[in-house]
């Protein structure tokens, strides 16, 4: 196994009575974009800050590329940090906000403002330079703010939500271009986020947290097609759960279940061989290309089905509010959780 690029080793945090990080491990290799998922208050952050440096942990050890690095100061890690407010210079154009960690490390003039302005042209901003930050929209200053971090060319990248204050359409358009340009300059980044679909759209591999713990660390895929837990199948997407009588009922098993909304099918579609259960659909929700059934089950529980809006007729969908229906699924889209549910050890403060 190669070196990681960043390991944490049992690391916990406390402040006073309160257990931000509890009994952390990872393992996050080179060139890995990786994302910390999870709630506020459960200890991304935290996590973030003492692998740059800025929070040092109660116990454990923090280790960059192989080596110790916990009693290091921020400035000897070779790691950059880019947060959601920016953090630019006002007072300085932009040519002069990615130079400023070059200057700071005395490299001469002429080599400074040709890498500050290769990194500007790895953000797409190569014409911006003479700018000052106010005159930038939110979304080239969050670039710029990336190009800032990169002229350094750290081996790790550590980014505090940094789409936070982006509205919707630019926040996916740049989830895109955050991935493409990690993909170009291969250097390991590390994402907090609390946004399942931005974990999703960009990492190689999330870390799901909770209450200061780590759930489960896994691909995208294997997060939502196979979550070890109710609290990660509930986190990562919408989950049906199906326990106690219900399972016994439905499933015809005893233990805690899980289908995913879109592998639930609805009456014609029900195949043979399907396990299938009777109910009414209390709601349906219009969300564009999609429709979700609320489905309430004569064994209790109530189920989300998802189906694509094909046909862009609502009314037939609309129609089936009130309606009794079949519902099925094939039994190798049935996750167990069965044993793997704990239940949180403190509630965070906030
Ligand atoms: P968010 O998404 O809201 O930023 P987070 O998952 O990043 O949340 P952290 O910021 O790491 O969570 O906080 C974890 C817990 O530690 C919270 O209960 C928080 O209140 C507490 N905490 C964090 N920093 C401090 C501090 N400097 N002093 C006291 N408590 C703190």
């Amino acid at each position: 196994m190669s070196t990681p690029a960043v390991e944490l080793v049992d690391v916990t945090k406390s402040f006073g009575a309160v257990t931000a990080v509890d009994h952390v491990d990872l393992r996050i290799d080179n060139g890995e974009f990786f994302s910390m998922l999870g709630p506020s208050g459960s200890g991304k952050t935290t996590v973030l800050r003492m692998i740059a440096g800025f929070e040092q942990p109660t116990s454990g050890r923090v280790m960059l590329d192989g080596s110790d690095v916990t009693d290091r100061a921020p400035f000897a890690r070779d790691v950059n940090t880019v947060f959601q407010d920016y953090a630019l210079f006002p007072h300085m154009d932009v040519l002069a906000n990615v130079e400023y960690g070059l200057r700071v490390k005395k490299v001469p003039r002429a080599q400074r403002r040709e890498r500050a302005l290769a990194a500007l042209e790895s953000v797409q901003l190569g014409q911006y330079g003479s700018r000052r930050p106010t005159q930038l929209s939110g979304g080239q200053r969050q670039r710029v703010a990336l190009a800032r971090a990169l002229v350094n060319r750290p081996t790790v990248l550590l980014l505090d939500e940094p789409l936070g204050a982006l509205d919707l359409k630019l926040r996916r358009e740049m989830q895109l271009e955050l991935k493409q340009l990690q993909r170009e300059v291969g250097i390991t980044f590390v994402f907090v986020t609390h946004d399942q679909e931005e974990a999703l759209t960009m990492s190689d591999r999330i870390a799901v947290f909770r209450d200061g713990r780590v759930e489960q660390v896994a691909t995208p895929a294997e997060l939502y097609e196979n979550p070890s837990t109710a609290f990660v199948a509930g986190f990562v997407g919408t989950s049906n759960l199906l326990t106690g009588d219900a399972a016994r009922t439905v499933i015809g098993r005893e233990g805690t279940f899980s289908i995913r909304p879109e592998k639930v099918h609805l009456d014609s579609e029900v195949e043979a061989g399907f396990t299938s259960a009777r109910g009414t659909v209390t709601d349906v929700v219009y969300l564009g290309s999609v429709n979700h059934y609320v489905v309430e089950l004569d064994a209790g529980p109530t189920l989300t089905v998802l189906r694509q809006n094909l046909h862009g007729s609502t009314d037939q969908a609309m129609g089936r509010r009130g309606q009794d229906v079949t519902v099925g699924w094939a039994d190798e889209h049935v996750i167990d959780l069965s044993g793997h549910t704990r239940e949180p050890q403190h509630q965070p403060t906030e």
